[in-house]
């Protein structure tokens, strides 16, 4: 069931990511090749609300960063209001699709940007002044600038900043996974007045509550490709796929 089926949002066909493969200079083989996704097709409508599910490792956040371009598709193809999702138009893409991120590994005590100038720095693959530039074009980039010197777990102030720019779709990945746990209601309550609202949202979750209660799209991805994609009411009291019933039953 979609919200609208006359408005289609997001439209994506044959979609399939392979890490690996890079000729490194000096290595007589290249790096190992890894395909993650092997043929995503899907249509996305506005006002839904589909919640993303599956084993950790199946390709959750790679399908989310193809769909803004943070990671290059390997093959097919990805049409936004109508845009093609390639280089020539993702400016414009990404002012109307919002991105809140995952806040896995990131240090509760560092800064926004001290967290992402510390992996850099450490491994002294660049100078402080190089990781702190590096560091403030990539906040740029998914525009967030404004955010480098707050501390992560204030994310709630993430997603208003994802609202600022006004954007049609959100993109969440595990936006609350990271959290402490007294804010994790305060988070999900947050998504669910916006989902309210009817900006088309998705949100890759491990929050089977959230899904069941707030989502009208359940989609369960593994082994590269989805396998479910129902209303949660019929995704979660009658899964098919048995890698579905195997998931669920570890997850409930
Ligand atoms: P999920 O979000 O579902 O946990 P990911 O999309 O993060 O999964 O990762 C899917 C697979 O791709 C994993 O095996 C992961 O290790 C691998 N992977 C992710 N990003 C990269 C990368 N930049 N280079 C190589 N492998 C990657
Ligand atoms: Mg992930």
């Amino acid at each position: 069931m979609t919200a609208n089926h006359a408005e289609k949002i997001l439209e994506v066909r044959g979609l399939t990511k392979t890490y690996g493969g890079e000729a490194k200079k000096g290595a007589k083989q290249p790096t190992p090749t890894l395909d993650v996704l092997k043929g995503i097709d899907i249509d996305i409508y506005r006002g839904d609300v589909v919640c993303l599910i599956g084993p950790s490792g199946c390709g959750k956040s790679t399908f989310l960063r193809c769909l803004n371009r943070l990671e290059i598709p390997t093959g097919g193809s990805i049409k936004f209001e109508g845009i093609e999702v390639d280089d020539a138009h993702i400016d414009a893409v990404r002012q109307k699709m919002g991105m809140v991120f995952q806040h896995f590994n990131l240090f509760p005590h560092l800064t926004v940007k001290q967290n992402l100038c510390l992996a850099p720095e450490l491994l002294k693959l660049k100078s402080k002044e190089e990781a702190s530039k590096r560091a403030e074009e990539l906040l740029a980039r998914v525009g967030l600038s404004d955010k480098a010197n707050v501390f992560p777990k204030s994310l709630s102030g993430g997603i208003a900043r994802a609202l600022a720019m006004d954007p049609d779709v959100i993109l969440f990945d595990e936006p609350t996974s990271a959290l402490d746990p007294e804010m994790v209601g305060e988070v999900l309550e947050l998504m669910k007045e916006l989902a309210h609202t009817g900006i088309t949202m998705l949100v890759v979750t491990h929050e089977m509550g959230f899904a069941r209660e707030v989502s009208n799209r359940v989609i369960f991805i593994d082994e590269g490709r989805i396998q479910e994609d129902e209303p949660p009411q019929e995704l979660f009291s009658n899964p098919k796929h048995p890698r579905l019933k195997a998931f669920l039953s570890r997850m409930l």
